[in-house]
């Protein structure tokens, strides 16, 4: 075969190839509670379709051994008998909830999977709240350094009954970056994982980055910053979620564990960081320390950005983002 038939042939595969691929996506409602989205780039439509449909099971076997819903779950095991004795965890939950106390220290506890303590009695769709007396009962509960762990056997026990623990905050982004590298291990390049407000990115689209917009807490369909991103993950809690109103007052998913009640020191966080855990683990921070405590944790942490609405409405940005002008 002479050298010309050879560049010919190849630039033909390698255009073929490009002409071919495309953009796959497919949306889940089914899964934890909330929308899974996946999209992602690829030459072969049954790669891509497999390669979801892996992230998708990813999604409900963490989903299965992570939800306080599901009695069987092994975070429910942990809750129905940590409080009388040591319980032996796999590796993936005892590293997760490793985790997750390292962001309770870096967020001066204002992160706190034992909000569930309190967090428990709260059910948004049905507009329940505790009293102030059921409250201030359970609120002992609600305490990370009660959570005590032994490394060489694996376990975790609580310090005192009454304790629960809720990965609510955290398990989705966790999951995002479960199905990421599910993605990368199938060779995929350029993707975007998504579970309720936790997303995870990998690559670009055609050398420009993916667009994400940050809405309105008032409004869906007002976006009111967009943001250029690329190889990252971010996460957005906002109180316009899960939530009723009462009185004057909302009610919604977000707990302050100093207090038990409903955290409103601002009305949305975005942070950009990594990995989706970390975006996960510190996106609750600002409703409860407040935005200028927030921004000074943030800002202290070298590979962390955020952007957060005020409840008057304002946007602050990390020192890593410029502010538009
Ligand atoms: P999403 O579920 O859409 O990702 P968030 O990331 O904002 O939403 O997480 C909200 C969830 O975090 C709540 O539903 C609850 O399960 C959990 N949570 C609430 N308050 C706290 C807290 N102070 N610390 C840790 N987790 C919390
Ligand atoms: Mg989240």
């Amino acid at each position: 075969m002479n050298l010309k038939i050879v560049v010919v042939l190849t630039l033909c595969l390698v255009w073929c190839g490009t002409v071919n691929a495309e953009w796959f996506r497919r949306v889940d409602d089914g899964i934890m509670g909330t929308r899974i989205v996946v999209e992602l780039w690829d030459e072969d439509g049954v790669h891509a379709n497999q390669a979801i449909d892996a992230v998708m099971d990813e999604m409900r076997r963490i989903d299965e051994s992570m939800s306080v819903y599901k009695s069987t779950s092994e975070v429910s095991k942990v809750n129905a008998e940590a409080a009388q004795h040591p319980v032996k965890l796999t590796k993936e939950l005892f590293d997760l909830l490793q985790q997750a106390v390292e962001f309770s220290k870096i967020t001066d506890g204002a992160f706190d999977i034992t909000y569930a303590s309190v967090g428990y009695m709260y059910d948004f769709r049905k507009h329940i709240k505790p009293t102030e007396a059921q409250i201030a009962q359970a609120l002992p509960g609600v305490n990370y350094r009660h959570l005590i762990f032994d490394q060489k056997n694996q376990t975790i026990k609580f310090f005192q009954p009454g304790m629960r623990i809720d990965l609510g905050g955290i398990a989705k982004g966790y999951s995002v970056d479960c199905g990421i590298h599910i993605l990368q291990a199938r060779g995929i390049k350029h993707a975007l994982v998504t579970a309720g407000g936790d997303s995870r990115i990998i690559g670009d689209r055609f050398g420009k980055p993916w667009v994400v917009g940050i809405r309105h807490p008032d409004d869906a369909n007002r976006v009111i910053a967009k943001i250029p991103l690329v190889d990252t993950a971010l996460s957005t809690s906002g109180d316009y979620e899960r939530f009723f109103d009462e009185d004057g007052v909302r009610y919604h998913h977000i707990i302050d564990p100093k207090t038990g009640h409903s955290a409103s020191k601002v009305r949305s966080a975005t942070i950009i960081a990594s990995t989706a855990t970390r975006t996960d683990g510190l996106s609750k921070t600002a409703f409860v320390l407040g935005p200028e405590k927030a921004m000074e944790i943030y800002n202290r942490l070298d590979d962390v950005d955020a952007i957060l609405v005020t409840p008057d409405g304002t946007v602050l940005y990390s020192k890593g983002l410029e502010a538009p002008k």
